[in-house]
């Protein structure tokens, strides 16, 4: 496909950062991390979703191995990750080439969260102990 942004970047005429390629797929660091580790695992051929596979179409299988393998090569096989498949608008699918995420690591948003959290939980038992909050919190 000409105008699609992921067949350029398996062909090669896009810049990506790789991280793991065989016959069938191409991985490679999503351009906009949601997490320390968001890498994208792509097929070659392009398919716009995970609807278009034929039933006996054997590719996300291969695709589940692949991951499996790069998560062993990033150290992120014992930890764990998430894997999945956006389908469609509906689905949160933006680029219309089939592909995986493969995500890692606490994001930075959630560390933010836990230490806010954390902090109003401390603050409110400081005021108490001190007496100035009121008694109903
Ligand atoms: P999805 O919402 O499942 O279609 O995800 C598309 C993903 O592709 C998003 O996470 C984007 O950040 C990522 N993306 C788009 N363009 C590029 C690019 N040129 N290189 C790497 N990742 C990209
Ligand atoms: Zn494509």
């Amino acid at each position: 496909m000409d105008d699609c942004v992921f067949c350029k970047i398996v062909q090669g005429s896009l810049p990506s950062r790789r991280v793991y390629e065989d016959e069938t797929v191409v991985a490679f660091h999503d351009v906009n991390p949601v997490g320390p580790i968001h890498v994208l695992i792509v097929p070659r051929t392009h398919f716009p979703t995970m609807n278009d596979l034929a039933e006996d179409d054997k590719i996300l299988s291969h695709m589940g191995k692949a991951a499996r393998n790069i998560a062993r090569d990033l150290g992120i096989d014992r930890d764990g990750y998430r894997f999945y498949v956006n389908v469609g608008r509906g689905g949160g699918q933006v680029v219309f080439h089939l592909h995986a995420h493969l995500i890692a690591g606490r994001s930075l948003g959630m560390a933010l969260i836990k230490i806010a959290v954390g902090f109003a939980i401390v603050s409110r038992k400081l005021l108490a102990l001190l007496g100035l909050a009121d008694r109903r919190m």
